[in-house]
């Protein structure tokens, strides 16, 4: 692809979410939630796993510990095996408890909904802080997970590994009213098309305005040998054009 203006790349970039959008009207985060606590829990368990496998966890776990308090007083061991299937079952049970204590301890039991506030508590990273103010209605935000950082360097919006300057030049792509939205979008977009190792660049909405940047190589690790990745059974069907809606992430 010629070199672009920003100008142009933002152009490129609204069309795209704007396919996207017609294709995945439904995108949505797809953990399993009713409290900014109970968000807060699942977005920690999701590190490293499925949020299928976080939804089969979380019911019991949130049936056992209500409130911060109940959590941050768990019985470390029994905590842990409640969580076990989700992987790293002993450093996500300290995170969980660390952060549930500075919550009883320093918010009166309550989820902040700013960033940074997020951001310090104990086992909440940055993208997890920008996921929950997110959901919660806090500050605009683009979190970057492993998804989006993916598909923002394919798409050719970024040539940063770094997730905050990744996050900085995706804001600087959309209108910060679409940033939310956005987010989800790429998710979706990764689980479903743009798989890490094939990419599914034949079927997706999106192919005349992606450069695929670094598709090749990621195609050539299938090819010598590493396992092919599992494809969505249904293909998104051709989107109509149309304005990207200005929804926000669901909180359920
Ligand atoms: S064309 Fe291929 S690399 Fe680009 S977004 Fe679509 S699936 Fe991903």
């Amino acid at each position: 692809m010629a070199r672009e203006t920003v100008p142009e790349r933002r152009a490129r970039g609204l069309q795209i979410f704007e396919r996207l959008d017609e294709a995945m009207p439904e995108a949505k985060i797809e953990l399993d939630y009713q409290t900014p606590l109970q968000l807060v829990t699942a977005v920690i368990l999701s590190a490293q796993c499925t949020d299928k496998r976080v939804n089969m966890v979380t019911p019991a776990l949130f049936r056992r510990y209500p409130d911060a308090r109940s959590l941050a007083e768990a019985d470390t061991p029994e905590l842990e095996k409640m969580i076990h299937s989700c992987g790293f079952f002993r450093a996500k049970a300290k995170a969980l408890k660390g952060m549930a204590r500075a919550l009883a301890e320093q918010h009166g039991g309550q989820v902040p909904t700013a960033r940074s506030e997020l951001a310090a508590l104990p086992g909440v990273g940055p993208k997890t802080a920008g996921v929950v103010t997110v959901h919660l209605g806090g500050e605009p935000a683009f979190p970057v997970d492993t998804h989006v950082k993916r598909l923002a360097r394919r798409l050719g919006f970024t040539r940063h590994e770094e997730p905050s300057r990744v996050e900085e030049d995706l804001q600087a792509l959309l209108p910060e009213e679409l940033w939310a939205k956005g987010h989800q979008l790429l998710i979706w977009h990764g689980r479903r098309t743009c798989f890490a190792r094939s990419p599914a660049c034949e079927r997706c909405v999106v192919r005349e305005l992606c450069p695929r940047i670094g598709v090749a190589k990621a195609k050539a690790t299938v090819v010598k040998g590493a396992r092919p990745p599992r494809r969505a059974a249904v293909v998104p069907p051709r989107p109509r054009r149309g304005a990207l809606r200005r929804a926000r992430p669901s909180g359920r």
